[in-house]
């Protein structure tokens, strides 16, 4: 089953730093998921979100909350809101990959 690259980006992220439920996984079911949503990922976005993790650690990934970045609380254009919804976007301040939270949850698999 093919995962949108955001999506899996976000459980990634989840899983390296054992957030929300993935801190109940068994060490060999976060490493399988690992290395699934690695090759849903592609490795161009990979090796951008390794650039921001060692920058910015746990909050390489933003959520846009009320139009601003979670990252850098600077508030996001409005255009960015559909942006979003058709794939990767970047934080124009702080650089780091956006993703709103509502979208991914519909996304889910
Ligand atoms: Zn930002």
């Amino acid at each position: 089953m093919t995962i949108n690259p955001v999506v899996a980006l976000v459980r990634l992220h989840e899983l390296e730093f054992g957030l929300g439920e993935t801190a109940n996984l068994s060490p060999e079911r976060i490493q399988t998921e690992i290395e699934r949503c690695r090759a849903e990922i592609g490795p161009a976005l990979l090796a951008r979100y390794e650039q921001l993790k060692k920058r910015f650690g746990s909050s390489a990934l933003a959520e846009v909350q009320d139009n601003v970045c979670s990252g850098c609380r600077i508030s996001l254009p409005q255009t960015l809101r559909s942006k979003l919804r058709q794939g990767i976007t970047f934080c124009e301040h702080c650089a780091r990959i956006l993703y709103d939270p509502e979208e991914v949850y519909n996304l889910q698999y």
